[in-house]
């Protein structure tokens, strides 16, 4: 299958049959597997500061299904959430990993990077040496990956994570190592945003990305854009009230702001999405996220003008403090 056939087929995902993408990606992985081009995607995935959101909405994979994913298209080397390993002997694996991959392993960064407290907020592992933290493992494991992927907007921007006050002193992936970083931003990501991106790091390398680092083939269009009920926007017809079938502009959408395929890609197995249920989008997906979206169901126009809350004139931008033990710290090896 060429590059741009498979670029069009992620596009419309939503619009061919169910396991369109199953079908075509699957067998190419075990065409490589049996060929001369290597097999899976290797990956290492380390979950830092979020809610656990994106990997339960990567569980909801539908084609291919997860354990299509584990099975069929990554080798899942570490993963602090999903493998059963503990303590000294997952941190062997990780070490192991790192080893015997280097170079060739997409690092999945899941959530932001604390900063402050000398990094101690987000602990990885305990290690001989002391405390490995999300800092540490980031910038080691950045340094030797083929990819560095950031899933969910806490990675790809710092998110959540990272709102005022921003007490932890949260950052986004992009901020704390070199080198380019795949931005697949959402909260939660939408499955096929990430298994799609998994797929074309595994058949052709990095995708196109964006100004902001994430794959134009998902984050190519604003909402405001494809959404159904834009012609209303167009003639300036408002909903009053929630559960209004009119544009959700005048209850707060950030639709016009925000770059996703949601209104035609939908979620839990393509069914339905935030404005598809009633709910303005609350542009979970941009860089400004959640700062510049609340009050969720205050106008645009008016949201910017606002005073977030817990903001004063001192923490107006979210303080990147960076901890006295990552300072300087290149690239910390576990253990040594
Ligand atoms: S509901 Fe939101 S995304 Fe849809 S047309 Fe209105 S402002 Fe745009």
């Amino acid at each position: 299958m060429r590059r741009a056939e498979f670029e069009r087929l992620c596009r419309n995902w939503p619009f061919e049959k169910g396991d369109a993408l199953t079908g075509a990606v699957l067998p190419l992985v075990r065409g490589r597997l049996a060929g001369q081009r290597g097999g899976k995607l290797p990956v290492i995935w380390i979950e830092t500061c979020d809610s656990g959101d994106n990997n339960i909405s990567f569980l909801n994979t539908a084609a291919p299904y997860a354990d299509q994913v584990f099975s069929g298209m990554i080798d899942l080397l570490y993963s602090n959430t999903f493998m059963a390993a503990q303590g000294r002997d997952a941190l062997w694996l990780l070490q192991d990993a790192h080893e015997r991959r280097k170079q060739r392993y997409t690092l999945v960064v899941e959530g932001a990077i604390p900063l402050g407290g000398r990094g101690r907020f987000a602990v990885i592992a305990w290690t001989p040496a002391g405390p490995l933290t999300a800092y540490d493992a980031v910038r080691w494991l950045g340094s030797a990956a083929e990819y560095v992927v950031a899933l969910g907007t806490c990675a790809a921007f710092g998110g959540p994570s990272a709102a005022r006050p921003n007490p932890t002193g949260c950052a986004a992936v992009s901020e704390v190592i070199d080198g380019t970083v795949i931005n697949v931003s959402g909260c939660p990501v939408n499955p096929d945003w990430f298994v799609g991106t998994l797929a074309h790091l595994l058949l052709y390398g990095m995708p196109e990305l964006d100004e902001r680092g994430r794959p134009v083939m998902f984050y190519g269009s604003t909402v405001h854009r494809h959404c159904q009920r834009r012609s209303y926007f167009d003639q300036k017809v408002f909903a009053q009230r929630l559960g209004d079938r009119e544009c959700l502009f005048s209850l707060g959408c950030a639709g016009p702001k925000t770059y996703a395929d949601c209104p035609y890609r939908l979620w839990v197995d393509h069914v339905s999405w935030p404005v598809k249920a009633n709910t303005p989008c609350i542009g979970c997906t941009n860089p400004d996220f959640p700062d510049g979206s609340t009050p969720f169901f205050t106008p645009l126009p008016e949201k910017a003008r606002l005073p977030q809350k817990g903001e004063t004139a001192e923490n107006r931008k979210p303080p990147r403090v960076l901890g006295d033990a990552a300072r300087g710290r290149a690239s910390p090896e576990p253990g040594s």
